[in-house]
């Protein structure tokens, strides 16, 4: 079975829902992942901050909105009466709901239900777009297998187990499509896998079943060696390695959702990246097979903040660091970059959810300086042996930007360095010159 996940821009138009079709429309065994509608998301991200704000006027103004690009989308993707009714059936049902939330009661449990809708649109569409076509296929709710435990990880034995007993339900269909992004909490409860999550979804269902291939179809012909939206002239890699491309993804390659690559390389299963827009096109394969050591593409995280502590305490040198680490495990927040010198250490951090806790309990063990708007830009590639010379490479391109930390050495396929948000650009441009030789 293959794993096809097509993204928002893919699916963002009557016309491009019918390319997908065209697409999944051959022969082998396949399962079909949506996201919703480009611009749906933000915009029930925005509906539940005015429910939050108590503002139901104006969220009630952003459903409106919502709403025609939806009837537009029913208009041009059917041709049949019948089906044209079935399409704006729908669109009345979900957009009741959406509405039901401006009148009730809102807590975060409505909050996720609200964000769910945007898939569960676009794969009822979908579904009735081939049917319509006379293709025959399975909607396979995401919510009766996808979910994630208390700590808010995938709870893969859950989902394999459930997504399995869905499957065998329909032993002799060649087609199915599900929901991406959205799943069910460790109570039960309607959630989702945070934005980009659709991508996490292909992902875990392909490790489930063990798929033969996992495909995430976007609107760009694989994963660019730096980031299109910064920088002019990137261009596609063809090959990667799991290690390669998870470091991509975590350190902020918008293409790929952070933690999407883990469950496929843990069980072995290809990932190809492709264009929906330009189907021909190679795009990338991302593999177990290490591809040369050599540099490969540069991308930049955002929003991070840096946590500066020096012990005051010099004795207890040696008991420092465990100290440091046991407060951000108390919190559940991933440090992402660390640097020490005898009695000091800095350290990055991009979830700040619990950051005021932190320094608190922090300045226990000596004094605290927290800067915010960050970025980490990390250059990644097989650096097995430096017997290139990679470092002084990156740092030679990077001679003119301000580096605030530098972490080489932690893993063999990354090497990181902490700038000013404002200097990533600079940095980004920099980096494609020295290390690509693009201008
Ligand atoms: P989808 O809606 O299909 O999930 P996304 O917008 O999440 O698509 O991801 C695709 C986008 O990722 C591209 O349009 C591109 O602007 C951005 N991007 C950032 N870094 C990279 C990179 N290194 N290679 C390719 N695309 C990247
Ligand atoms: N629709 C969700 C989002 O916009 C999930 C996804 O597109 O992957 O974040
Ligand atoms: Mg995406």
């Amino acid at each position: 079975m293959q794993i096809l996940k097509f993204g928002g821009t893919s699916v963002g138009s009557a016309e491009r829902i019918k390319s997908v079709a065209k697409l999944v429309n051959y022969s082998n065994r396949k399962m079909v992942v949506l996201s919703a509608m480009s611009g749906t998301t933000d915009q029930l991200v925005k509906i539940t901050n005015a429910l939050f704000q108590q503002k139901p006027k104006e969220a009630s103004h952003i459903i409106n909105e919502l709403e025609p690009k939806y009837r537009d989308t029913v208009d041009k993707l059917f041709t049949t009466d019948a089906f044209k009714k079935n399409g704006s059936e729908v669109i009345t049902e979900h957009f009741n709901l959406l509405r039901s939330f401006t009148i009730d009661m809102f807590t975060h449990n409505e909050e996720k239900t609200i964000l769910a809708e945007g898939e569960l649109l676009s794969t009822t569409l979908f579904h009735y777009y081939l049917e319509e076509q006379k293709i025959a296929s399975v909607l396979l709710p995401a919510l009766n297998f996808m979910r994630i435990d208390e700590n808010g990880e995938p709870d893969m034995e859950y989902i394999e187990t459930h997504l399995k007993e869905e499957l065998a339900k329909h032993p002799k269909s060649g087609l199915f499509i599900t929901q991406g992004y959205i799943c069910r909490n460790a109570f039960g409860q309607v959630d989702n896998l945070k934005r980009g999550g659709s991508d996490y979804t292909a992902s875990l269902i392909g490790a489930a079943i063990k798929a033969d291939e996992i495909q995430i179809w976007t609107d760009i012909d694989g994963m660019h060696n730096n980031d299109p939206r910064y920088v002019p002239n990137t261009f596609p890699i063809a090959e990667l390695s799991f290690d390669e491309a998870a470091e991509l993804a975590y350190f902020g390659a918008k293409i790929l959702h952070p933690y999407c690559i883990r469950p496929a390389k843990k069980r072995n299963v290809p990932v190809r990246l492709l264009n929906t827009m330009k189907p021909q096109a190679r795009g990338t394969l991302i593999s177990r097979n290490a591809s040369g050591d050599d540099i490969k593409a540069v991308a930049a995280k955002d929003n991070i903040t840096v946590i500066k502590m020096q012990s005051t305490r010099m004795l207890m040198a040696y008991g420092f660091l465990r100290s440091v680490f046991e407060v951000f495990e108390s919190y559940k927040t991933p440090i992402d970059m660390i640097t020490t010198s005898e009695v000091a250490v800095s350290l990055t951090i991009d979830d700040t959810m619990h950051l005021d806790e932190i320094t608190i309990e922090l300045k226990k063990y000596g004094t605290v300086e927290v800067e915010k708007d960050q970025t980490i830009i990390c250059v990644v590639g097989d650096f097995l042996a430096d017997k290139h010379g990679y470092a002084g490479k990156i740092f030679d391109a990077l001679k003119d930007i301000p580096i605030r930390m530098i972490s080489y050495g932690g893993s063999k396929n990354n090497v990181s360095v902490l700038v000013k948000a404002e200097h990533k650009k600079d940095a980004l441009l920099a980096l494609n010159k020295g290390l690509f030789n693009i201008n």
